[in-house]
This record gives C-alpha cells, structure tokens and sequence, in this order.
C-alpha cells in the first residue's frame, strides 16, 4: 500500500445499493425510492449513468410490451412465448411476474419523454412485431437515468464494484460491497442493508469475430464484463442455466439488428445462390430436437442452426435481401434510421465496405456466444419468485432475492427470464426494487461488515498495481516482464480457452467432454497467472477486474456446458458427444454453486414447473 498513499478509503452507508446504473439498476432505483420514501437508496455505476449499459446508444425498438389496454397480448401470450423459444426451460413464474408489470414501465418511459411511434390509423403504438413496439430511442437510455438520478439518493459514477461483502456474524447475509474509483483510485466501501445486483450480460467471454484494434466492434457492449455473474457467484448465491449462452444471427462486421428488418421490412435471407434454406434443414433438425422445430415461431437457436447447416454445405454466404424493401422510400428510411438510433456502427461499415442495401444485399452472420440473462437467453442468478405465482420449490424469500439473504438480481443478472429486453429488464428492476424495501422493513436491523475483510480486500483489489509498480524494474524496454502479464493478455487467454473448447465461432460451436476437461487444466493454469496480472494504471486495473469477472463467469459456463449432456439449443452450441435433445433426463434447470474457500463447483437439477397452459 505504500507505493499508493495518497489513496482514500470512502465508506458510504445506504439502505439499498443498487450496483449498476442501466436498464434494470435504474428500474430498481426508481421503485425502491417508490416504496422506500425515506431510505437511502445509493447507486453505484462504473461509468456514468446518464449514458452507461447496453442501451447506452440508444435503440430503435422497445422489444418487450404487452399492449395488454389494446387486447393485443396477456402475459401468458409472452410465456408460452418465451419458453418455446428457449426449447421449453424458462422460469415461469418470473417470466409471468414481468409481463403482467412491463405495459406499466413503458407508459411511464413515454410520460418522461420517450418518444413512440403511432400507428396513425389506430393511434396505438406502432408494432415492429407482436412484441416490438418502435421508438426515437436515440436518446432512451438518458431518460430513463433521468428519472433514476431523481430517485437516489445518491449516484456514485466512475466506481467499478469488485466486489460483495458479507455480514461478520451472518454468514450468507451481504451486507454492502467494495470497489475504486476509475478516476482517482479511491477504494469505496458500501456498507448496505439490501444489495441489488443490476451489473449486466457478458461480452469477451468467448474471442469475438473482430480481434486486435477491432476487439470493442462485438454485438453485446464491450464494457459487459460479467460483474453481474461474478459478484454473486463469488459470495456461493446459485447460478442457472449458465450453459445457455447465445449467439446471434446480424448484419456481417457491424452487428447491425435484424429484429427491424424481418418484422418491418419484411426482408428475408436466402443463401449464395438466391435459394431458400431453411427447409433443407428440416429433417435434419427435427432428428435433433423432435417437435421442438414445428413450433411457431421457430426457436431462434434453430434458425441459427439451418444458417450454420447452409453455410457448412458450402452454400454461404447467407444474405439478407434488401433489394426489393428498399426500393420503397418508406421502408429505405426505416432501415436506415433503424441504425442510426442504436448501431451507427453498422452504416459505417457499409459506407466504407461500399455496400448500398438497395443494391447490394448485405451479408448476414452468426456471431461469437454471449452470456446474459435478457435476450433470446437466461443465463444468471437463480432467484426466488413471487409470491401469487412461484410453486414453493421457486420460492424461499423475497421475490428476485437471490440464494444469498438481502442479495437480489434484475436483468441480465437474473437468470431462467428470457426476453424481458430493456423494458423487461427495467421492469424487473422494479420487482427487485419493491421487494428489497420489503426485506429491508422485515429484517433491517443493523448489519456488521467485518473490518479485517475490508482490510484484505482494499489489498486485494489493489494487487495489480503493486504487480506492475514492482515488476516493471525488471525490464528496460518493451512490455514482455518475467513477472507480470498485462489485462489483455489475460482476456485473450480466456477468450482462446473458451472459443477452443467451449464452443466458440473456431470450433463452430461445437465441444465434447474431453475438450472441456482440457480447457478446465488451461484455465487452472490461467487462474494461477491471473493472481500476476500488473496493472500500469487505474484503466489497466479496472480491466483486470473485468478479466477478473469475466473468468469466474466462464468457469461457471464450462462447469454448466459439462453437466448439461446433452445439446439443448442447436445453433447455440453442441455437446458433440451428445448430439440430440433430452426432454427424459435434461427438460430441468441446472444450478450451480461455487464454493470460494474451496474453489469447487457443485452442480444440480432444478425442475421446471410449467404453470402456463
Ligand atoms: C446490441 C443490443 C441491442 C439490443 N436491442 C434491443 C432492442 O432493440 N430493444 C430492447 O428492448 N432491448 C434491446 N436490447 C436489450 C437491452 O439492452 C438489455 O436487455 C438491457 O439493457 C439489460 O439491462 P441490464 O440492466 O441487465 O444491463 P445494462 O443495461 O447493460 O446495465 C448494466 C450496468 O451495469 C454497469 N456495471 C457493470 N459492471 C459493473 C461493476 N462491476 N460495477 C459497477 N457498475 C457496473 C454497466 O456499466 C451498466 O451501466 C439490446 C441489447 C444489445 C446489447
């Protein structure tokens, strides 16, 4: 500590901290001052609100609203929904907990300024789908802050939470969290009464498409670190469905949306010679998954599926045809517009590859996995559910409330909820929200953090730039130490582990038991280097708190991929060993749980409760 002291120890005492300020973090800030009047509601962020998380450029389309004051969809629409679409495992319960709240949060949003488009012959919403409702989202995410910055009662920016205390007498109770600031390397101490986890999905977990100076291009954002997985994993709450990683179909180099383009636009895909694909595919999916492909509308891991199937055939590339939409001036314009209110990096590349969709149709592809909890994919926390509506096996506290007493998650953090999307998301946010101001009033008494432990973690998290100040003396030139290894030499590792033998884009998806055994003894090796990651300065420091994460998180998905024998969601990935579905032995959720003091994981099965018809 010596060689840093000028650092300062912040504490800051709250009620409720909220880690993580995007879409879910501002919804539970939001609602936990709602029904929390006179409490301390801190958040803490390790950007700036006003423009942090996936949403921070905005987006074209809100993707989840029931428009239930039309009749147009009841919340058990959007389960069965939601659960054909993950091949039957989703959280029923939770799913239906956050349809039945999510029209409400989207007629807020429109009251605080979001402006939605109308269908000027109805003056409903404008639909992009039967789910999609389209917006000038350019600037969603700052209104949404908006309201969150007027509802805490403080927001701390620039602060990366590494992460969860716990209670000194009570040992599965949290009781706050540690982090520093990005900007002058204050170590922050929060000592909280309930802690809501809002931290989001995970990005460079697997080696993305783009690699050296275009590693940020990848479709989830690249500050997703998996803090959301690893802060709870790291104090033994449950994790679910951890295996169930995603992959997205998207405009090739720019990650551009298709969402638009399909519902909208009605564009279609066809392969390299102008044919349609997907029926080629059709006995051979069905010979893996069953029934699972007639269903309507088909599985979005199955679509990725014929593409890979095409393209493997040597029928690539697949195409978007955008020839004939945009030969209409109305839909040339949304499609254009379509990225400019949320992927302006995918003009961009057409721009500079010379590609005008109304002449050329661009090529679409399948990207490199992501974990997250609130696309067409659930990994993360197994959470407790509501009260009306969890069978009492999903049901031991307070809702959201994770297997670690006063530790709740929301969004991507929260696992088995498919599809909640940003309004989704903020609505869960809320849920936890309300039921964190519950937990509080039920059993507020004080907490204790424990000294010693703030103690070793102010070292702890500081290690990397001791590792560097020292190991640097070693060396006259270049950036090669005997000592140390740097952040991004560390992500690289992990990313090449888990694209080599996790089913990543160079295996094509595809891993087998003795690949994972193999990347487990590499990542033992990387975990053992990890502990000499040198830090030149607090960006390096906060880059190897998100390699940190993002290792914890990837051993949680290797561990689930291993347990899971069988392949679930082709297209996603495939358990080479064990090709086809298993609705006899795998139709359950798996569990984790990590045991720090040990380094062990242990794995179950959870049942799925089907309370939807
Ligand atoms: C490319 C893309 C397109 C999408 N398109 C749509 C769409 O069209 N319509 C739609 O409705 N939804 C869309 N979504 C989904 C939506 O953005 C997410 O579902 C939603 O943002 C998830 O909310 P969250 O709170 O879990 O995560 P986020 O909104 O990402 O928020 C997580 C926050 O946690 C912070 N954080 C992370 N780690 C730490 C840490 N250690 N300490 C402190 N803070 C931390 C981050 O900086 C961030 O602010 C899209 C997402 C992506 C990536």
């Amino acid at each position: 500590m010596g060689l840093f002291a000028s650092r300062r120890t912040v504490f800051v005492d709250s009620d409720i901290l909220v880690i993580g300020g995007g879409f879910s973090g501002c919804g539970a800030t939001y609602e936990s001052r709602y029904w929390g009047r006179d409490l301390k509601v801190v958040v803490v962020e390790k950007a700036n609100i006003e423009r942090s998380g996936a949403v921070a450029q905005g987006l074209y389309a809100i993707n989840c609203y029931m428009g239930m004051q039309w009749d147009e969809n009841q919340p058990e629409d959007h389960v069965r929904y939601a659960r054909n679409d993950l091949m039957g495992l989703v959280r029923e319960d939770l799913g239906y907990d956050i349809a039945r709240h999510v029209d409400s949060s989207v007629h807020m949003f429109e009251e605080w300024g979001l402006p939605i488009m109308k269908d000027e012959e109805t003056g409903r919403y404008q639909r992009e789908g039967k789910w999609q409702i389209m917006i000038h989202g350019e600037s969603y995410k700052p209104i949404i802050a908006e309201a969150a910055r007027k509802a805490a009662t403080e927001v701390y920016n620039r602060i990366m939470v590494t992460h969860l205390l716990m209670d000194k007498t009570r040992p599965n109770r949290v009781s706050g969290a540690v982090g520093f600031s990005v900007r002058n390397g204050n170590f922050y101490v929060f000592r909280a009464k309930a802690v809501i986890v809002a931290a989001g999905g995970a990005s460079h977990i697997f080696k993305p498409h783009s690699v050296g100076e275009g590693m940020g291009r990848t479709w989830y954002a690249p500050w997703s670190s998996a803090s959301a997985y690893a802060l709870p994993i790291q104090v033994g709450a449950k994790m679910t469905q951890m295996e169930n990683r995603i992959v997205l179909t998207r405009f090739k180099d720019g990650y551009g949306p298709v969402g638009a383009y399909f519902l909208h636009l009605k564009t279609y895909t066809e392969n390299v010679n102008g044919e349609e694909y997907e029926s080629t595919w059709y006995d051979d999916t069905k010979a893996l998954v069953g029934d699972y492909i007639d269903r309507h509308p088909v599985p979005t891991c199955l679509r990725n599926h014929a593409i890979l199937k095409e393209v493997a055939a040597g029928r690539g590339p697949i195409r978007m045809v955008t020839k004939e939409a945009f030969q209409d001036p109305h839909k040339e314009q949304v499609g254009w517009e379509n990225f400019l209110g949320m992927t302006v990096g995918q003009v961009v590349v057409w721009a500079s590859q010379n590609i005008d969709p109304k002449y050329t149709n661009p090529e679409l592809t399948t990207s490199e996995p992501y974990v997250m909890g609130s696309h067409a994919t659930c990994s993360g926390a197994w959470a407790s559910g509501p009260e009306d509506y969890a069978p009492p096996e999903y049901r031991w506290g307070y809702n959201r409330m994770m297997t670690v007493d006063g530790l709740f998650g929301a969004g991507d953090a929260s696992g088995g909820t498919p599809h909640k999307f940003s309004s989704g998301s903020f609505t869960e946010g809320r849920i936890a929200g309300k039921a964190a101001v519950n937990y509080m009033n039920d059993l507020g008494e004080d907490h204790q953090v424990d000294e010693a432990e703030i103690r070793r973690l102010g070292e702890e998290v500081y290690q990397p730039l001791n590792n560097y100040a020292v190991g640097r003396n070693e060396i006259v030139a270049g950036t090669v130490s005997p000592s140390y290894i740097l952040p991004i030499h560390a992500l690289q590792r992990l990313e090449k582990i888990m694209d080599e033998y996790c089913g990543g884009i160079s295996a094509n998806y595809m891993t087998n038991e003795p690949l994972l055994t193999r990347g487990f003894e590499l990542m033992d090796m990387l975990k053992e280097d990890s502990d000499h990651i040198g830090a030149e300065d607090l960006h390096q420091l906060q880059r190897t708190w998100e390699f940190k994460h993002r290792l914890l998180a990837s051993e949680s998905v290797m561990h689930h991929t291993l347990f899971r024998t069988e392949t679930r969601w082709p297209g996603y990935y495939y358990r080479g060993d064990h090709m086809k579905l298993d609705d006899e032995n795998w139709h359950c959720f798996t569990l984790s749980q990590y045991d720090v003091e040990t380094g062990k994981w242990n794995m179950e099965k959870a049942p799925v409760y089907h309370i939807v018809d």
